[in-house]
């Protein structure tokens, strides 16, 4: 089984420490990250398929804009040197991902709500 996800949960999909937006949320994330294998996608997920703040397959968080989300996708994928189609597992991503760490928190963690859940700052 494969979960699809897009650019940026392959990172932050690292740091799920239990909490998000929702019970069902939540309960649809422990499942995305017990599959095996992720195929990257471009544009809404599943995990933004159980997200209330998924409208018209766009992202309204009023914390983000959809360009922003859409921004951190294409930024990810450029970091972690990979494209949308390929099927790739976990363990793949997080052995990059001391490498890319750094500038990544630095183009968008820091003004993040998951900062301190993330990286207890
Ligand atoms: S907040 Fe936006 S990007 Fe994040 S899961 Fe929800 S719809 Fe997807």
């Amino acid at each position: 089984m494969k979960a699809k996800l897009r650019g940026h949960h392959l990172i932050c999909l690292n740091f799920f420490r239990g909490e998000g937006y929702s019970e069902e949320f939540i309960r649809n994330i422990y499942s995305v990250i017990g599959k095996e294998k992720v195929e990257i996608v471009v544009g809404p997920d599943d995990v933004c398929a159980r997200c209330p703040y998924l409208e018209d397959n766009k992202c309204a968080n009023s914390d983000y804009t959809d360009e922003k989300i859409l921004l951190q996708d294409r930024e990810a994928l450029r970091l972690l040197r990979f494209k949308p189609g390929e099927i790739v597992d976990w363990k793949i991503i997080s052995a990059k991902l001391p490498g890319i760490l750094d500038e990544w928190k630095a183009l968008f963690c820091l003004d993040c709500g998951y900062l301190e859940v993330c990286f207890n700052e």
